[in-house]
């Protein structure tokens, strides 16, 4: 599925999430784009305790994943990954994206 990115209409820059000031050229006009929420596990770092809030989803993992567009966005998979494993957003729970892998 996809995600919406914020694109500043000064510069160009990509934000994810929103921000309300260009880390590039400290404009406040964005506009929405969707982007594929497909790319590769960047990085990664196992759950295995959590606050209670989110116990019922122990064991699991916070993940950076560099999108195909380029974005890197955090997000949650309950998969056991590697780092490069390509995967894909399947959700976004309460603004929690949650990817699992493919391909
Ligand atoms: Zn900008």
């Amino acid at each position: 599925m996809k995600l919406s990115v914020h694109v500043c209409e000064e510069c160009g820059n990509t934000s994810v999430p929103a921000r309300l000031i260009c880390p590039s050229c400290r404009a406040v006009g964005f506009r929405i784009e969707e982007i594929e929420g497909t790319g590769s596990v960047y990085t990664f770092t196992k759950i295995n305790i959590s606050s209670v809030e989110f116990k019922h989803l122990t064991p699991y993992y916070v993940v950076l994943v560099d999108l195909i567009s380029g974005e890197r966005v955090t997000g949650r998979i309950k998969e056991e990954i590697q780092i490069n494993d390509k995967v894909e957003l399947v959700d976004i729970e309460e603004g929690a994206y949650i990817f699992r892998k493919c391909g």
